[in-house]
């Protein structure tokens, strides 16, 4: 008998770092059925029998985003035995409210208060025990990244899933709400099936679409449910949605005090402190560029400019010692020069730029793992809002910085019809990973004393972007308001 574990969490709280530490290397990439967005699987180091799956990241359980979707569905139809909630300590409040949809889905549930390396410099600290008592489910303290209470984690996982052991209760909303949600739960008794009882009449209650056309309910029945909605709507004036929202934040706050403690005032983080400077009104963009010209000066300039000069030395040699090799055993002329000039020769003076793109790439995906990468989107969209281009429209492009194919797949993510075409068209402009070489190339071939060159042929690429959007813009096809735009700033981490 195989078990399956889900891995569940808010973006970036490190449910694939949790994955890797959990499974080891053994695992398996693949895309959901029909859809783009990544599937991970692999068997827990140490049980094989225990199958782990990274679901992508979530907030809420809210049916609109694509991510939200596959992971209901999976948690409804595919039943894993054991759901691993994986909480950012330092996120605390935030991270609760999926915690607080899951303990109403009825499965076995437990809980990963990760980052607690980085909730104990930042002075937070959370008591597990409590927290386990008032959420009724069990609670480990971990640090994916340093690998501590991963062994504790996977033992508890283990456990819960083959004793079957769900949350002991689930979060309790104001005296109103919750008559409502009885009254709401003994109308659409006959059709809950097996869909988790809790789980059930909260969704009815916030009017959810998708269950809604999942259920056989007749006019009649849904007419009286909505009775009930409507006047707990009208008593607290305020929609059943939202309504929800408030009462879960309420729930989380009532359980935290007491349970997490803060060291010190509430003033201002490293983090925001960096912030201050690198995503300033007027130094943000000159340090983006200096930050680019960096890069470029480092990995072609002075560190790549000496690897050029080693790979030259390794082959200048192998063609010394190959052209010996040839002369003696008497190869014809052309074939020697074939080999030489033509295979050893050319072959060796485009790998001669290897090195270089090798620290080129590493200098860049550290700027993305230690979070600045998040802040030129930031940056970028208090100019892209200027050209009537949607921050969103960001996103897909900083993806497309590493390839337009996904960038463009990324941008699937904008609701806005018009926005998700104009970004599809603008993104190719976007200077990706592909192009950085090319780039790299031209600069160190042809102005190997001009360190601006490759920089500003960066520049130029995202000048084209915003130019052609101007343009297209004043389009009728994509005239119109951006929508607006709301993106997290990950805290800065040692990457
Ligand atoms: P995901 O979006 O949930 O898959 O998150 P990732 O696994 O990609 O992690 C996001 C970032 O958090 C990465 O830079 C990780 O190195 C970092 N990270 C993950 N776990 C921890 C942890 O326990 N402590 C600290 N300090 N950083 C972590
Ligand atoms: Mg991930």
């Amino acid at each position: 008998m195989k078990i399956k574990i889900a891995l569940l969490g808010n973006p970036n709280c490190g449910k694939t770092t949790m994955f890797n530490a959990v499974t080891g290397s053994t695992q398996y990439v693949g895309n959901w059925p029909g859809v783009t967005v990544e599937k991970k699987e692999g068997p827990i180091r140490g049980h094989k029998d225990a199958l782990l799956v990274d679901l992508p990241g979530i907030y809420s359980l809210s049916p609109y985003t694509l991510e939200e979707r596959i992971t209901r569905n999976y948690l409804t139809t595919d039943k894993p035995d054991a759901v691993i909630n994986i909480v950012d300590s330092t996120n605390i409040e935030r991270g609760l409210y999926l915690t607080t949809e899951l303990l109403e889905m009825d499965v076995p549930i437990i809980i990963a208060l990760n980052m607690t390396d980085a909730a104990e410099k930042a002075g937070i600290n959370i008591d597990a025990g409590k927290l386990s008592k008032s959420l009724g489910c069990r609670v480990v303290k971990t640090s994916a990244s340093e690998g501590t209470g991963i062994e504790d984690l996977v033992k508890n996982t283990i456990d819960i899933a083959s004793l079957k052991e769900r949350p002991g209760s689930y979060p309790r909303f104001s005296r109103s709400t919750e008559d409502t949600l009885e009254m709401i739960s003994l109308a659409a008794s006959k059709f809950s099936g097996d869909l988790p009882k809790r789980w059930f009449s909260v969704n009815l209650f916030s009017r959810d679409p998708i269950l809604r056309q999942l259920l056989p309910l007749e006019e009649g029945d849904m007419n009286e449910i909505e009775d009930l909605i409507k006047s707990c709507e009208e008593s607290n004036d305020d929609d059943s949605e939202s309504m929800i929202a408030n009462e879960r934040y309420t729930y989380i706050d009532g359980i935290l005090k007491g349970t997490v403690m803060k060291r010190g005032a509430e003033g201002l983080s490293v983090s925001d402190r960096i912030d201050m400077v690198l995503t300033n009104r007027l130094l943000g963009l000159p340090i983006f560029f200096m930050i680019m010209w960096g890069i470029y000066y480092i990995s072609i300039q002075t560190l790549g400019d000496m690897t050029i000069g080693w790979t030259e030395t390794l082959f200048g040699t192998i063609s010394e010692k190959v052209s010996a090799l040839l002369s003696s055993a008497n190869v014809a002329e052309w074939l020697h020069a074939l080999i030489i000039n033509g295979v050893i020769g050319g072959v060796g003076s485009v790998l001669g730029f290897v090195p270089q793109l090798m620290i080129l790439f590493l200098l860049i995906s550290f700027l993305e793992d230690c979070g600045y990468m998040a802040r030129v989107a930031f940056i970028m969209d208090r100019i892209f809002r200027q050209f009537g281009l949607s921050g969103k429209s960001f996103i897909p492009m900083l993806v497309g910085t590493g390839c337009s194919v996904p960038g463009i797949m990324a941008s699937r993510t904008i609701e806005n019809e018009s926005d998700r075409r104009l970004t599809i068209i603008l993104t190719p402009f976007v200077p990706c990973g592909a192009k950085l070489p090319v780039f790299a190339l031209f600069a160190a071939a042809f102005f190997p004393e001009q360190s601006w060159v490759a920089p500003s042929m960066y520049m130029i690429g995202i000048g084209m972007v915003i130019l052609s959007g101007i343009i297209l813009k004043k389009t009728d096809l994509f005239g119109g308001e951006p929508a607006p735009f709301v993106m997290e700033l990950p805290s800065y981490r040692m990457p």
